[in-house]
């Protein structure tokens, strides 16, 4: 996903859009517990604002999961919007993690990459309130309850309890 900036080079504000269609394993964004499927785009803008270059556009995915809770299969569809700065290589930058390009290619697709992967949460649910499955009968609860006694004792004290029964023979 490469933008070639010569034409603006010496032109402050002006816009040059820019829309790419891709994969998620084509540029690498990749995990073990999810994956996204069908195209990865990306629509957005590149200006000069006379101290750097910046990117700015959104990426939309579809991620395929399995809620953590309640094992149901998902599919989510994402937006993840960035905004990020890039200066040539040589140029000088107050803050050095800035991104760097050589020649008139800037090249976004470690920044989506990065972008959308770091957007994940921990946690993968079909719904922020899933209730889970009943550990007893394995019943999806979010379809209602299942009327198991799903009480689990403390453990400390069920072990107490069993040394006490222990002691008493
Ligand atoms: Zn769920
Ligand atoms: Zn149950």
């Amino acid at each position: 996903m490469k933008i070639n900036i010569a034409e603006s080079n010496a032109d402050f504000m002006q816009e040059i859009p820019f829309a790419f269609t891709t994969t998620a394993e084509a540029i690498g964004a990749v995990a073990d517990d999810y994956a996204f499927v069908g195209p990865l785009t990306v629509e957005g803008h590149i200006v000069h604002t006379g101290s750097c270059w910046r990117a700015e556009g959104v990426i939309r995915c579809t991620k395929s999961f399995v809620c953590d809770r309640c094992l149901a299969p998902c599919q989510e569809e994402q937006e993840h919007p960035f905004s990020e700065e890039f200066r040539r290589t040589g140029e000088m930058a107050e803050d050095e993690e800035v991104n760097r390009f050589d020649g008139d290619l800037i090249d976004i697709t470690e920044l989506v990459r990065d972008t959308v992967l770091a957007a994940q949460p921990l946690s993968k649910l079909c719904k922020p309130d899933c209730k889970g499955l009943c550990p007893v009968c394995g019943a999806d609860l979010n379809q209602g309850d299942c009327g198991c006694d799903r009480f689990v004792p403390d453990p400390r004290m069920a072990a107490l309890q069993e040394l006490l029964a222990k002691n008493k023979k």
